[in-house]
């Protein structure tokens, strides 16, 4: 999908050219592809397809400028995330969707086994940051209940499978 690979490129922080930023230098080209993922999100053709939209939402965060989740808002495709703690560093799994809500640090959580299981505690959108709330309320909007309910596990509250 050209949406996805240009937003891919917008969002890149390993940039050749320097310290552009090409939500500055290029802001109409930005705006026109705002409004383009803004219509494809609509678009009742993907109305099937969870991936395509998660991929659109993306891309849509990545020309907004809120680079952090145009990199990484597909792990709602993969559900899960892997994010070190901050207080012991162990590599955790944040995972939502067939295998439960939970985190471990166990890689292969979604085999039967003893892996150490912490559930996840959902945030309610009136609690949610701005870009978050936004983001719930756009899911919503579009039809995608199941995509809001993941972020508020997504937006939630995790803890350590090792030391938390
Ligand atoms: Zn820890």
């Amino acid at each position: 999908m050209p949406l996805v690979l240009a937003v891919a490129i917008v969002a890149s922080q390993d940039r050749p050219y320097g310290d552009e930023d090409p939500h500055e230098t290029y802001a109409g080209e930005m705006a026109a592809l705002r409004k383009l993922a803004q219509e494809a999100l609509r678009e009742p053709s993907s109305a099937d397809d969870t991936h395509a939209y998660v991929d659109l939402l993306q891309a849509l965060l990545g020309f907004e400028g809120v680079d952090v989740w145009a990199e990484h808002l597909d792990g709602l495709n993969d559900e899960e995330f892997e994010v070190p703690c901050p207080a012991c560093a162990s590599e955790n799994f944040i995972a939502f969707g067939t295998h439960g809500y939970f985190s471990t640090t166990d890689s292969r959580y979604m085999c039967e086994g003893s892996a150490r299981k912490v559930p996840l505690a959902p945030r309610h959108p009136s609690e949610m940051a701005d870009s978050a709330r936004r983001l719930h309320a756009r899911a919503i909007a579009d039809g995608r209940p199941g995509i809001a309910d993941k972020l508020t596990f997504v937006f939630g509250d995790a803890h350590c499978a090792d030391c938390g």
